[in-house]
């Protein structure tokens, strides 16, 4: 054996060594079968459609339940008696829906739960939001989420929503998103009088009062009405939708970045749109659910709304919609909720932020997920010291990695960037303190909170691939 041989043999026995005990952290781009990558590219293009359609918590419901109605679901109702293979949805006052499929054991073992929400940060108009000044038109708006409020000035708008009226009609309202439609925009300074406003911190160079939308220019011309503007705005209102000025009060309208899921990339590898976070794991756990063949025990999908803002309310997470869904279950089963919660294993499917280059000190690298590696396992969320968040078990943890590696899943781990760095906490906390085991699966993101942000579409894929194989385990 020459000197250069023995050199390679050494090498290969490293490399085994390599192989046996250190962690793998490498782009499925390299990795995956290019067939894989195909699959994945072509779920995404049901993602991008999914994404044009639900940009709001009920238009995500409004799909999610054609979806199901489409592949044998039907209407939960609590006076029936089901059976296994049995698939049910409850809708929570269009703004939140569950999805079931009750298996064989039904719920005796717990059942298995994948939660993700359907709320995405936004511009709601406030109660009374139409005004005039200067011969413009407005709408004033009330943020909803965590916004950095600079990027939404000059981002064309849609208006998404629903307006009750006293009469008990409610009008869908969406416009702005279809070809030929006008959008609104948040209107900005112009650099050469900025002087003052680019001087400023970022945090007060634009506040929550400036971020209003011009909506129109016109006036109504039939008289001399003062306020003539306003007055042509609302009669084109009344004239589409039937709704007058008052009407605003009993509304839940908000504008939405205008346009459609684009592509991102040469390599088209990327997909940019308003709302990923979290409709990009939402979708995921609305098809893996709708995939899933007769399950051992009862596998429920939840999508859900208010978790941009802390997840109060009846459709948020802290709400009891979901436990009072299960407890129903387990009666019908002859168990008490508390004793199908404790066995209960819970995926909280929601984003984490992808390392980024160009912000590469906000990251700790090792502890970051990054685009391309697969749905990333968030052990605890939290900030300032694990504070507010659950943190899943050495064992629960285990046993995830173990079904991912039996069904050849793709996935990474990652913290929320550097520890002292800032922090956020998802909906994994509220089914962990019912006594369930929780732990947050999901898809890097970009950008995240933009009006344009940005996933792999391998991820989006390796996400759906966790859920279903966590609903098949
Ligand atoms: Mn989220
Ligand atoms: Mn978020």
């Amino acid at each position: 054996m020459t000197e250069k041989k023995q050199e390679e043999k050494e090498k290969t026995a490293a490399e085994l060594l390599e192989e046996k005990l250190l962690m793998k952290q490498e782009s499925g781009a390299k990795t995956l079968d290019p067939a894989e990558i195909e699959k994945a590219d072509e779920f995404c293009e049901g993602y991008k459609s999914f994404l044009d359609r639900a940009k709001t918590e009920r238009d995500a419901v409004r799909f999610t339940i054609e979806a199901a109605e489409a592949a044998g679901f039907t209407e939960y109702d609590y006076h029936k008696s089901y059976q296994p293979g049995d698939k049910v949805y409850v809708n929570n006052r269009g703004k939140a829906v569950m999805l079931c499929v009750m298996g064989t054991n039904g719920t005796h073992n717990g059942v298995r739960l994948g939660i993700a929400h359907i709320d995405s940060p936004r511009l709601d108009l406030k109660p009374n939001p139409l005004y005039e000044s200067n011969d413009l038109a407005l709408f004033r708006t009330h943020y909803y989420g965590g916004i950095k409020k600079y990027q939404w000035p000059t981002v064309p708008l849609a208006l998404h929503g629903v307006v009750a009226r006293k009469d008990g009609q409610v009008v869908d309202v969406c416009l702005g998103d279809e070809e030929g439609d006008p959008c609104f925009v948040v209107t900005d300074l112009l650099p050469h009088l900025a002087v003052e406003q680019m001087s400023k911190v970022m945090t007060k160079a634009f506040t929550g009062e400036q971020l209003n939308v011009l909506i129109g220019s016109r006036p109504f011309r039939l008289d001399e009405e003062s306020k003539s503007v306003k007055l042509n705005v609302m009669n084109l209102l009344y004239e589409k939708y039937g709704f007058t000025q008052e009407d605003f009060v009993s509304a839940e309208l908000t504008m939405v970045p205008a346009g459609k899921a684009r592509d991102v990339g040469f390599d088209r590898s990327m997909i940019g749109a308003y709302g990923h976070d979290d409709k990009v794991c939402a979708y995921p756990a609305l098809m893996a659910i709708l995939d899933t063949p007769l399950p051992e025990s009862t596998v429920i999908t939840v999508l859900t709304d208010r978790e941009e803002i802390g997840s109060d309310g009846a459709t948020g997470m802290k709400s009891t919609f979901m436990a009072d869904f299960i407890a129903d279950l387990a009666k019908a089963d002859g168990e008490e909720l508390r004793h199908v919660m404790a066995k209960t294993t819970c995926l909280s499917a929601d984003v984490n932020a992808a390392f980024d280059p160009t912000y590469a000190s906000a990251f700790e690298a090792d502890n970051s997920c990054y685009l391309n590696r697969g749905a990333v396992i968030t052990k605890y969320t939290g900030s300032g010291g694990k504070y507010s968040t659950s943190d899943a078990t050495a064992e629960y943890m285990a046993r995830v990695r173990r079904i991912l590696d039996d069904r050849n899943v793709l996935w990474q781990t990652g913290e929320l960037g550097k520890v002292d760095g800032g922090g956020g906490g998802t909906i994994a906390k509220f089914v962990a303190n019912l006594n369930a085991d929780v732990v947050d699966l999901g898809v890097p993101v970009l950008c995240m909170h933009a009006p344009f942000e940005i996933v792999s579409k391998i991820d989006v894929y390796e996400t759906y691939l966790a859920l279903a194989a966590f609903y098949q385990a």
